[in-house]
């Protein structure tokens, strides 16, 4: 996570906000953001800290603080420890002032996850639904799901502050209501998350799915004070979001991180992209399971034989030793190995996260990849880096979604409903 003290002025879009709300949102001051964020991540802190951790005048701390408190984003509480004179009064952020929505739209689910502001997620609603397939259907369930939260979490009077959403394509931070044709032909070039914006009347950022994993994991998990990392998701497509500098790196158009179409062998399987031997032919989920059915005969006495055939399955067979599930695994681990190797090789990141339903198989997964990575990378290259399961799991994308809403707001305070207005 970058520090407090940088200045946060980044390649970052602003937020889409709901028509009629844009004229409500003045720039705040530059202090109060700085402070703010401060005071988050102390949690608990004296004026008088804030005055020597920013540099900042006592009076412009104090000026700023009367911001802080108007907004009830962050209270005053008890008295701290003196350091000669009298004992501090204490400033402390207040993690449920805000919920924020993180929406993950997959390949084949919407979730949504309802979060506070300390990435502690309080409701969290997934549905199975084809969203390739039908566009309109899937706004509407991420839509309905939305509700559902807001309706819980706005029962109590709480705010919500705005809602982040993760797609599994591309996308360009400069065109965030235009999606891939390529990635997702039905959607026909448009997300249409507009609607979504303006039904649920809250600020709304978008951004591919796998760029969220990786923000989740810098802020709330694997990827935690580490700026140089990648997030690598396993699931029906294969990408990557890579931190770098400690900011998610997007590349020129948004498309930076789409590993799943490399070149593996560029004779192989035909890929849906046009191209051949793309990586999600080897490793992604639909390639898993079309290499465990063709060798189902050959292992007769298979847990796979029963039962529904899909990524988790494969993965959780290979988890309890079934060796079809295994072999299987083994042969996507060493594709999957050869890329990360690449990876490394190239942009020499701390730490690879790997996320997606892949992941269950703990061991029999990992080391295999970790066998590949140590035979095909540069040692220099390697050997600093470390390459793990996620610990945010399922929820890594949603958790990201709201995450991106809350740096966004961290950037601007006045993004928060309740940040004073300044009067004209
Ligand atoms: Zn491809």
């Amino acid at each position: 996570m970058s520090s407090f003290t940088s200045n946060g002025q980044n390649t970052r879009t602003a937020p889409s906000l709901p028509p009629g709300m844009d004229a409500a949102f003045s720039a705040a001051r530059p202090q109060a953001a700085l402070l703010l964020r401060l005071v988050w991540e102390e949690r608990r802190i004296s004026r008088a800290d804030l005055a020597r951790r920013t540099g900042l005048s006592r009076s412009t701390v104090s000026d700023a603080v009367r911001d802080l408190l108007r907004s009830g984003l962050v209270v005053e509480t008890g008295t701290g420890e003196a350091k000669g004179g009298r004992k501090p009064i204490m400033l402390e952020f207040q993690d449920d002032a805000c919920g924020i929505l993180g929406v993950d739209i997959g390949a084949t689910h919407v979730a949504v996850a309802l979060s506070n502001m300390r990435g502690e997620v309080r409701q969290w609603l997934v549905e199975p639904f084809p969203v390739r397939e039908d566009a309109a259907g899937a706004r509407a369930l991420a839509l309905r799901l939305c509700r559902t939260c807001q309706q819980s979490w706005g029962a109590a009077g709480r705010q919500l502050l705005g809602v982040g959403v993760g797609l599994p394509s591309p996308v360009d931070p400069k065109h965030p209501f235009e999606v891939s044709e390529v990635v997702m032909p039905a959607w026909g070039g448009r997300n249409g998350l507009e609607e979504l914006r303006d039904a649920l009347e809250l600020p709304l950022l978008v951004d591919n799915d796998a760029n969220l994993g990786a923000l989740a994991e810098h802020w709330w998990g694997a990827g935690r004070g580490i700026d140089d990392f990648a997030y690598i998701k396993v699931a029906t497509g294969i990408g990557l979001g890579h931190i770098l500098g400690g900011e998610i790196y997007r590349g020129a158009t948004g498309v930076a991180g789409e590993i799943g179409h490399l070149a593996i062998d560029p004779h192989g399987r035909p890929c849906v992209c046009g191209l051949k031997g793309c990586l999600v032919m080897y490793a992604g989920s639909a390639a898993l399971v079309e290499q465990a059915q063709a060798r189902m005969e050959r292992f007769p006495g298979s847990s796979l034989a029963a039962g529904s055939l899909d990524m988790v399955a494969i993965a959780d067979a290979a988890q309890q030793g079934d060796e079809l599930a295994l072999q299987v695994v083994r042969e996507a681990a060493e594709y999957l190995g050869i890329t990360v190797a690449g990876l490394l090789n190239l942009n020499n990141p701390r730490l690879v996260v790997l996320g997606g339903g892949i992941t269950r198989v703990g061991k029999g997964l990992m080391e295999p990849l970790q066998a590949t990575v140590r035979r095909r990378t540069i040692m220099s290259s390697i050997s600093a880096a470390e390459i793990v399961a996620s610990p945010l799991g399922s929820r890594a994308v949603a958790m990201g979604a709201s995450t991106l809403m809350l740096q966004a707001a961290f950037h601007n305070p006045a993004l928060f409903r309740q940040w004073p207005r300044e009067e004209s």
